[in-house]
């Protein structure tokens, strides 16, 4: 799950992780009032949506004055902020968070990921902050710097000082450093998170740190233990479909292409993505309708994956375990029937009851086609995409 970046920064707060002064508006007269409160003469108004990118996309905005921040709060509440994580559609901003400027002299990248491979937290610094990590991680990886932060271990005072001196900090920034980086360890640990980012971490022209902005993302497995970070949740930030899904108990995930696919089993799903794209096509979603699914569920299924307009064709490539393939069959036909199947589908059914299962589709009316094997479904989706 992720956050906003006005929650991930109270966030830091309880953390001990300095960040500028702010407040949230939703329309140009509460931004108005947030600078006033505020005081100074510059502030930072910050377009508030799931997406990073929104300095390039016009979602950040330094202005000088009160009524300059109004002005710029009016501008972006309600605008459709296009970054290149939101995809070409955008995300309509609702709120914007006001808060002090800082004078910049440095900008610096931080971020504690879950590491799986090495079972561990790592924490990342690199003095090339403000940009494209993955950008400085392929062309500059020497100015990365990380840390292994090992499970009931603290990250420690040497590995925090290392990484600042990587990063070029030195002096009353250096102590204030350690406290900080730690802070954001502590964070990534208790709160259960998969990746704490701040990009940037600020080196002002007095020479401390502080972190202009903030990335969270939580383990969703997690969330039962962590009440407080559940009740974030923006569910206007959700995409529709995935949520729907989640009421279903479906594992569900939208990606970009065009290609439904229903599957039964995680490593199934992942294979028939693969070879779909081998084909050459795009898959439009990873849907794993588990082992063990009803009628009802694959009817659902069937249901979400046409509710994604992009969706011009659908593979179903199912291996009938504890799921029968006539029961898999039942719920296609059922589904297709109520909301009116208007994309080619092709099937590659294999395991317990395929017979009837084939039979049940065949008796069906439905236009499909049928695949025997895993390669010859993906390159039957491909060609019927290609004749579309
Ligand atoms: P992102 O584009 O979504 O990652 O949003 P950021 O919060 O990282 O802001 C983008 C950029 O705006 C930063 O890299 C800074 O260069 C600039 N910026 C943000 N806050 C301030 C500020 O307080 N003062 C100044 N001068 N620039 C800022
Ligand atoms: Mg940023």
């Amino acid at each position: 799950m992720n956050v906003h970046e006005y929650q991930a920064k109270a966030l830091f707060k309880q953390y001990g992780i300095p960040v500028p002064d702010g407040r949230l508006a939703t329309t140009q007269a509460e931004a108005l009032e947030a600078a006033r409160e505020l005081g100074g003469d510059a502030f930072v108004v910050k377009a508030q949506v799931h997406a990073g990118g929104r300095g390039k996309g016009g979602g950040v905005k330094v202005v000088k004055g009160a009524e300059a921040a109004g002005a710029a709060a009016k501008e972006i509440l309600g605008m459709t902020l296009v970054t290149h994580q939101t995809g070409p559609e955008g995300k309509l901003v609702r709120r914007a968070w006001v808060e002090k400027a800082t004078d910049i002299a440095r900008e610096l990248y931080l971020a504690v990921v879950l590491d799986r491979g090495n079972e561990c937290y790592t924490l990342m610094a690199s003095p090339a902050g403000g940009m494209d990590i993955e950008a400085v991680a392929a062309e500059t990886p020497e100015l990365i710097f990380t840390a292994q932060i090992k499970p009931g271990q603290p990250l420690w005072d040497f590995q925090a000082r290392n990484l600042l001196f990587g990063c070029g900090v030195a002096g009353a920034g250096l102590r204030q450093g350690v406290g900080l980086l730690q802070g954001l360890a502590r964070l990534a640990w208790e709160k259960d998170a998969s990746l704490v980012e701040v990009n940037p971490l600020v080196v002002t022209a007095e020479g401390s740190l502080i972190a202009l902005d903030a990335k969270i993302n939580f383990d969703d497995s997690a969330l039962k233990r962590h009440p407080d970070i559940a009740a974030l949740e923006d569910p206007e930030e959700t995409d529709p479909l995935e949520r729907r899904a989640q009421g279903y108990g479906l594992n569900y995930i939208r990606l970009g292409g065009n290609v439904g696919t229903m599957v039964n089993g995680a490593g199934l799903a992942m294979a028939t993505m693969d070879v779909i794209k081998m084909a050459g096509a795009e898959p439009a979603n990873f849907l794993d309708v588990g082992g063990g699914a009803s009628e009802e569920m694959v009817a659902n299924g069937f249901e979400i994956i046409l509710g994604d307009p992009n969706v011009k064709a659908i593979l179903i490539n199912i291996f009938g375990g504890i799921l029968r393939c006539d029961v898999l069959a039942s719920g296609v036909v059922g589904a297709a029937k109520k909301v009116k199947l208007n994309v080619p589908l092709v099937v590659r059914l294999e395991g317990t009851n395929v017979d009837e299962g084939r039979k049940i589709l065949a008796n069906s009316g439905l236009a499909f086609e049928v695949a025997s094997s895993m390669s010859e479904a993906a390159t039957k989706i491909a060609q019927v995409l290609k004749a579309a």
